[in-house]
C-alpha cells in the first residue's frame, strides 16, 4: 500500500468564541509514527477528530498525500480511527466486530473471510474469533479495535489515547506491539497521548501542543535535549528551572544573578551575545541527572556551574533517587543512581553541586 503524508496548514478551529486550535502547521511524513503530546485540554483529540473528519476547521487546509480532504465526509476519507473506549459492539463476536467495516462496504464473502482472518492473525487473535468482547482482556479488546480498523486498509491510522485503559505493565507491552504492527504495515500513524514516556518511547517524531498551539515538533531526543521553550522543557521530562537576572553580557559569556544564590558566569556562543538585555529575567534550565555532587570550588568556571545547596527531601524511584535541594531561595532536583547498600543523603546535608555548562539552556521569561 502507498505510504501517504498528512499536512496541516494554518488550521484554525473554534467552538463559538473559544479558539481550540490556533494556526496549526504539521508535516507528517509517509509511514511515520507521529505522536500528538500535550496536557488535557490542549486540543489533541480535537485535532485528531479533525483529521478523521468528525470536526471541521474554519480556516486552513488538511492535505493527505498532497490532496485537500478538508471538505470530505469521514466515510469518504481513507482514514481509520481507534477510539480510546475501543467502541466495540458488545453483542457481536470478535470476528463480526472486525468484519463490520467490510460488510458495510459490501465486500464479497471470500474477500471478507480472508481479510478478517488476516487482520486477526496480525494482532494475534486468530483463536478468539467467536468470543464476545466482554470475554476478552483489556489488551485483547484493544487488539480487536485495531484489527477492526486496519482491516479496511486505511491510508492513515489515528489512535486516540490507545493505551490509556490498560494497566502499566500491559501498556508497556502493548506500545511495543503497536509499534511493531505499525512498522509491518508501514501505515502513517498519528497517535494522541498525554503520557510523555509513551510518546518518547514509540514516536518517530512528535508535536507538543499547549492551548491549541503547536509548541515544537521534532524527534523525542530533539525535544528532550533542545526544548524550544520552558513549556516543552517541563512537559517532556523533568527540568530544573532557576530564575536569574542578566547582570552583564560579554562576547563569550553572561554574568547572571541567580535569585537567592548569587552571581554565576555562563558561557554563550558569540552569536547569542546580543540576545539578552541587562536586567532581563531568564531561567537557567538543566535536567536533574545533569547535576552531580562535587567537591567545593571557590568559583564557577567556564565548564562547570557550581552551586551550594542543602538536601530537603527525597523520592525513591527505583533505579535512582530524586533529591529536592534548596539553593538559596529556590529549589532544584538532583537524580542520583541507586545501588543496594548505598545510604541515602539525609535532609539537612550540605552539598556542592556541579552542572556542566554544556547541559544548561537559557530561556527568556
Ligand atoms: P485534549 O484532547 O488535548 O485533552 P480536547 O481536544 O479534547 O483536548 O479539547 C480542547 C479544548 O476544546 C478543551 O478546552 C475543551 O473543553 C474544548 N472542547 C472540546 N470539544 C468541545 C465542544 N464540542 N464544544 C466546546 N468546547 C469543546
Amino acid at each position: 500500500m502507498k505510504k501517504v503524508s498528512v499536512q496541516c496548514r494554518n488550521i484554525r478551529l473554534a467552538y463559538g468564541s473559544t479558539e481550540v486550535l490556533k494556526n496549526v502547521n504539521l508535516n507528517i511524513q509517509p509511514g511515520e509514527f507521529f505522536a500528538l503530546l500535550g496536557p488535557s485540554g490542549s486540543g489533541k483529540s480535537t485535532l485528531l477528530r479533525l483529521i478523521a473528519g468528525f470536526n471541521k476547521h474554519q480556516n486552513g487546509e488538511l492535505l493527505v498525500d498532497g490532496r485537500d480532504i478538508g471538505q470530505q465526509e469521514p466515510w469518504d476519507r481513507n482514514i481509520g480511527m481507534v477510539f480510546q473506549s475501543y467502541a466495540l459492539w458488545p453483542h457481536l463476536s470478535v470476528w463480526d466486530n472486525v468484519a463490520f467495516g467490510l460488510v458495510e462496504r459490501k465486500v464479497d464473502k471470500a474477500t471478507l473471510q480472508s481479510k478478517v482472518a488476516a487482520a486477526l492473525e496480525l494482532v494475534g487473535l486468530s483463536a478468539f474469533g467467536q468470543r464476545k468482547p466482554n470475554q476478552l482482556s483489556g489488551g485483547q479488546q484493544q487488539r480487536v479495535a485495531l484489527a477492526r480498523t486496519i482491516v479496511i486498509e486505511p491510508q492513515v491510522l489515528l489512535l486516540d489515547e490507545p493505551l490509556s485503559n490498560l494497566d502499566k505493565t500491559l501498556r508497556v507491552q502493548m506500545r511495543q506491539e503497536l509499534l511493531a504492527l505499525q512498522r509491518r504495515l508501514g501505515i502513517t500513524t498519528i497517535f494522541v497521548t498525554h503520557d510523555q514516556e509513551e510518546a518518547m518511547t514509540t514516536a518517530d517524531r512528535m508535536a507538543v501542543l499547549d492551548q491549541g498551539v503547536v509548541q515544537q515538533v521534532g524527534t523525542p531526543t530533539e525535544l528532550y535535549d533542545e526544548p524550544a521553550n520552558a513549556f516543552v522543557a517541563n512537559f517532556v521530562g523533568t527540568m530544573n528551572m532557576l530564575d536569574a537576572k542578566v547582570r552583564s553580557q560579554h562576547t563569550d559569556h553572561l554574568v547572571l544573578d541567580v535569585m537567592g544564590v548569587g552571581e554565576v558566569k555562563l558561557p554563550i556562543s558569540s552569536g547569542d551575545s546580543n540576545l539578552y538585555n541587562i536586567d532581563q529575567m531568564v531561567q537557567l534550565s538543566f535536567r536533574p541527572h545533569a547535576v552531580s555532587v562535587g567537591s567545593a570550588q571557590s568559583a564557577s568556571n567556564d565548564a562547570t556551574l557550581c552551586i551550594q545547596g542543602t538536601v530537603e527531601g527525597s523520592e525513591f524511584m527505583g533505579e535512582s533517587t530524586r533529591y529536592r535541594i534548596r539553593v538559596g531561595s529556590q529549589s532544584l532536583s538532583l537524580d542520583q543512581p541507586h545501588y543496594a547498600g548505598v545510604p541515602k543523603l539525609t535532609a539537612g546535608t550540605a552539598l556542592n553541586l556541579n552542572v556542566s555548562t554544556t547541559q544548561i539552556r537559557l530561556f527568556t521569561v
